[in-house]
């Protein structure tokens, strides 16, 4: 893993979102967790070798963040909406899926039961842990349930899927006018180091160009509206977008699908028919 800051390690190299851990006087806390069974494993022996862990914070519902929370023994932290989604998960489905990352899963899948956050916030909320302080802020945008992780004393921020570095943008469930204020919110951070969702560790400097990849989907979503297109017709003929950015680690060949997700939800949310699940 990559050590970032004297007490934040990283991994943002391997299938999934981008994670990590911060050590504290008082034991470690991770933020979000691998997708793969074999990756929690693998970071769960890193984690014991600097103190043992007190809590798991999540930054958002989708799956890739929160699988390896199961392989860990600790109280998960996250928006309600976290909570509420991860409990709606259909888990049968959900670890068939995770079953086919490899060969090692299947076996780690067994009796497979989520680790789901048991400590809830709405808009926001402060964790104090030895001489650390982690401030959760809610941030609507990529989902309704995101939130960035604030590492006061170490001027580092867990973004969530609000950025994707240099890596396809999913917006499958996005609002992206929120998630535009979500990007001005992340400006105002007193943070300076961000580790986004997806991709390698990033500046302030990537807002704009995140916020101009999202400018262009609404652009180009609201032109097929204004000509008249159906959402079949629309979805039918997506072009543009698939090849500005590679798919992140472990994404190859999906990026056709997930265009047209992208375009499914943002043709609901510019036609009145958006509903977060
Ligand atoms: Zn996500």
């Amino acid at each position: 893993m990559q050590q970032l800051t004297r007490n934040v390690f990283v991994e943002t190299q391997i299938r999934g979102c981008s994670h990590g851990f911060v050590t504290t006087s008082d034991g470690v806390v991770t933020i979000d967790s691998p997708h793969k069974p074999s990756d929690a494993l693998r970071l769960k022996a890193e984690v014991a070798k600097h103190g043992p862990l007190r809590y798991i914070i999540n930054a958002e519902p989708h799956g890739d963040h929160w699988t390896g929370n199961a392989y860990f023994d600790a109280p998960v932290i996250a928006h309600e909406g976290v909570r509420r989604r991860i409990l709606d998960t259909n888990m049968e489905e959900h670890v068939a899926r995770v079953a086919t990352f490899g060969p090692e899963e299947p076996k780690l899948l067994e009796g497979y039961r989520p680790n789901a956050p048991v400590i809830t916030f709405r808009s926001g909320m402060t964790l104090h842990v030895g001489n650390h302080t982690f401030q959760m802020i809610h941030m609507p945008g990529h989902t309704a349930y995101q939130a960035a992780i604030c590492i006061k004393e170490e001027g580092v921020a867990f973004t969530s899927d609000n950025i994707f570095h240099k890596v396809q943008t999913w917006l499958q469930e996005a609002n992206p006018d929120l998630w535009l204020l979500a990007l001005e919110s992340l400006r105002r951070l007193d943070e300076e180091v961000f580790v986004p969702g997806h991709g390698a560790v990033c500046g302030k400097d990537y807002l704009s160009e995140q916020a101009a990849f999202i400018e262009e989907w609404k652009a180009y979503v609201k032109n097929a509206i204004d000509r008249g297109m159906t959402k079949d017709e629309a979805i039918e003929r997506l072009t543009a977008m698939t090849d500005r950015y590679p798919m992140d680690v472990g994404q190859d060949g999906m990026a056709p699908s997930v265009m047209k997700r992208n375009m499914a939800n943002l043709y609901d949310y510019f036609s009145g028919n958006h509903r977060s699940p």
